[in-house]
């Protein structure tokens, strides 16, 4: 249980109260799907199998984050890349992809276990909620309507952090900064090693809470000390 004396709590939101990565996988599954295909019929399988398309997306798309970020017109500079290493797939089928890739940020996350009791505890024992996020405006505000999380989180402590940089310490003191809080009177519950946990333990943090249930993006991770808490589920937290 978090302690009462606590200020605030600062949640993550994707793949921290919603279950985003698993909307992103099999987008991304699904499209690399539809280009083996077509690759299919002119090459023989073996040449561009799935795991050889998905393997050439995966190393587009990373590099795609380190400059474009959380920017969804990534995808575009992802798929274009695709059609140079791949100059057989054609328009259609990447017109197709991008659609795909587009629908992601109309597709509504499930919750994670969890998160609706301890936001509903939280609020209940009068501990402010401050959300932190990293991603396109409209589509948080479309997670959150969808979800039912705007009953905990309005515009006065949700924090976007601009899609075209990273999200970094700077995001994380001026959020502090909106939500009228100092970090050392706040727990921060995250997912993301380098986004969320790191950045806050340089803020000062008074605790850092990192989410593992389940994969984490490679770009995502690195090593974070022995003091940040580590849990498998939001109800370790009730
Ligand atoms: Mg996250």
């Amino acid at each position: 249980m978090i302690s009462s004396e606590v200020k605030c709590v600062t949640f993550d939101l994707d793949d921290t109260l919603t279950c985003t990565h698993e909307i992103f996988g099999d987008c991304i599954d699904r499209v690399c799907g539809i280009m083996a295909a077509s690759l299919a019929k002119i090459y023989s399988r073996d040449l561009y199998s799935k795991v050889r398309i998905k393997e050439a997306f995966t190393k587009s798309s990373d590099s795609a984050f380190e400059t474009e970020h959380v920017n969804p017109n990534r995808w575009i500079h992802v798929l274009s890349e695709m059609k140079e290493t791949f100059p057989q797939l054609g328009d259609v089928q990447i017109s197709i992809c991008l659609d795909l890739l587009m629908g992601i940020y109309k597709t509504v996350p499930e919750l994670k276990t969890g998160a609706l009791p301890l936001l509903e505890s939280l609020m209940n024992r009068n501990i402010n909620m401050g959300l932190v996020t990293h991603a396109d405006e409209d589509w948080t505000k479309f997670k959150l309507k969808t979800t039912g999380l705007d009953a905990f989180f309005d515009r006065e402590n949700t924090h976007i952090i601009n899609m075209y940089g990273p999200k970094d310490v700077t995001g994380w003191r001026a959020a502090y900064h909106q939500f009228r809080v100092r970090p050392s009177e706040c727990v921060v519950v995250g997912n993301s090693p380098s986004d969320d946990i790191i950045p806050n333990i340089e803020l000062g943090v008074r605790q850092a809470i990192l989410l593992r249930d389940g994969p984490v993006w490679p770009v995502h991770e690195t090593e974070v000390p022995d003091s940040v808490r580590k849990i498998k589920s939001l109800n370790e937290l009730i």
